[in-house]
């Protein structure tokens, strides 16, 4: 199958051979058809798939079919976070290049002058979070009683995040006779809903199988009791000598407190999350994608949406509460069909995450051993879970020696000598 298949524009063709694409993603070469012929789509597609082109290529195709400039937009994409949403906009950019599509990307966070110039101006396509379009549409700002296509983004993801209400008051003002375009890692029942209220006779697109990982990814798990994560990362980022590593942590505060740590281990690293100003965040991207820092730590939230090419490393420091933020997580890595490792330190209190990660897998993941610069400590065993403290690992870094696996006597570590291609069953 070749791009020139599938019925788009040569503009649009001359822009995809610039990017060094040769060959549509499976999401792609389903997608882009239905979505010139006019279908309505869902699409269970992860991240990673080339969920973007596959409908920002027929999407600038349809709008440059009709040259009238209104100055209202005609196209409509929602997704749950700014990163997303600037990432969305730069791909409809490039890829539309070669045509006269004018585009704004909109979310908060920023000043609303800049956007109200642009919609003066006139827009022909709008990338933006729901909240912000929303106080434009009070203010009157926007309108977007012409827009033609409505492109959800990571539906789960804005789901999850609350923001239904939002998208039902920004549905209410959209003309009811629009084509919907959903796109969703992970189906629930919500999002079925959602699809069946919005969605008329769509074509299925089910680029990957739902909650399963790309296969390109290898997954690992490391046993270490909380308090030593620190040290065992610092010790995997500098001995495996990694270049760009994404650290998932579970919350703001954590992801501030490892990136001080890391800096103090001389690792170069910089943290992404909601409570950063957007500046802060666009330049620990930039500086992290041009290989300034190594290290990027950030919140589910935070990293949803981001696209850094061939992402080699991703580290669970935390596992996440709900699982299907793990898919989330490590779709950062294994990107278009590249090599990525995703890598995840359990402790002992995340027993219970990690089996529910593995159910919707549903795969065992496999147990590493710790690199050699990693020290194997003395014996001395980890305090059985009821009497450790909830966040040991916000305690001052503590000199106490813990060993790097859980003891024998409890069932969840294995004996040492056990081969490192074990796998993780608790
Ligand atoms: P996405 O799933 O949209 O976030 O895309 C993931 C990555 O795949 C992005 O870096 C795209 O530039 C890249 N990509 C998209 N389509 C293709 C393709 N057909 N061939 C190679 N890479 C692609």
């Amino acid at each position: 199958m070749s791009f020139e298949k599938l019925g788009l524009r040569t503009e649009l063709l001359r822009a995809v051979a610039a990017k060094g694409y040769t060959t549509p993603t499976l999401v792609q070469a389903k997608a882009i058809p239905a979505v010139l012929a006019g279908h309505d789509i869902l699409a269970g597609s992860q991240t990673g798939t080339g969920k973007t082109a596959s409908f920002a290529l027929p999407v600038l195709h349809r709008l440059s079919l009709d040259t009238y400039r209104q100055n209202k937009p005609r196209a409509l994409v929602l997704t749950p976070t700014r990163e997303l949403a600037v990432q969305v906009e730069e791909s409809f950019r490039t890829y539309g290049k070669n045509l006269r599509i004018r585009s704004a990307v909109i979310y908060g966070g920023v000043g609303m002058g800049p956007q109200v110039g642009a919609f003066r101006r006139g827009v022909d396509l709008v990338v933006a979070t729901p909240g912000r379009l929303l106080d434009h549409a009070g203010q009157r700002t926007v309108d977007l009683s012409r827009v033609e296509i409505l492109i959800l983004d990571e539906a789960d993801r804005m789901l999850d995040m609350g923001f239904i209400r939002d998208i039902r008051k920004i549905i209410a003002l959209l003309p009811k006779h629009r084509q919907n375009l959903m796109f969703s890692a992970t189906y629930s029942k919500e999002i079925r809903a959602l699809a069946d209220s919005m969605l008329k006779q769509p074509v299925e697109v089910d680029a990957a199988p739902r909650n399963t990982t790309v296969k390109t990814i290898t997954q690992k798990v490391y046993q270490v009791p909380s308090n030593r994560k620190r040290e065992l990362l610092s010790t995997l980022i500098r001995d495996g000598k990694w270049q760009q590593v994404l650290v998932f942590t579970r919350t703001k505060h954590g992801a501030n407190k490892l990136t001080q740590q890391l800096l103090n281990d001389g690792v170069s690293a910089a943290a992404i999350h909601g409570n950063k100003s957007q500046a802060a965040r666009t330049r620990a991207l930039s500086e992290f994608k041009s290989g300034e820092i190594r290290t990027l730590i950030a919140t589910d939230v935070a990293a949803r949406g981001l696209d850094i090419q061939l992402l080699p490393h991703v580290v669970n420091y935390e596992l996440p509460h709900v699982p299907e933020d793990y898919l989330h997580r490590i779709g950062r890595t294994g990107r278009a069909g590249a090599c990525g490792m995703a890598l995840s330190l359990v402790c002992e209190e995340e027993r219970k995450q990690l089996n529910d990660i593995q159910k919707l897998l549903k795969q065992t993941l496999a147990v590493e051993d710790a690199p050699s610069g990693f020290k194997k400590e003395a014996a001395a065993p980890t305090p059985a879970p009821s009497s450790r403290p909830r966040h040991q690992d916000r305690r001052p870094s503590e000199k106490k020696v813990v060993v790097e696996e859980e003891p024998a006597r409890k069932k969840s570590f294995r004996k040492s000598g056990e081969k490192s291609s074990r796998s993780a069953r608790w």
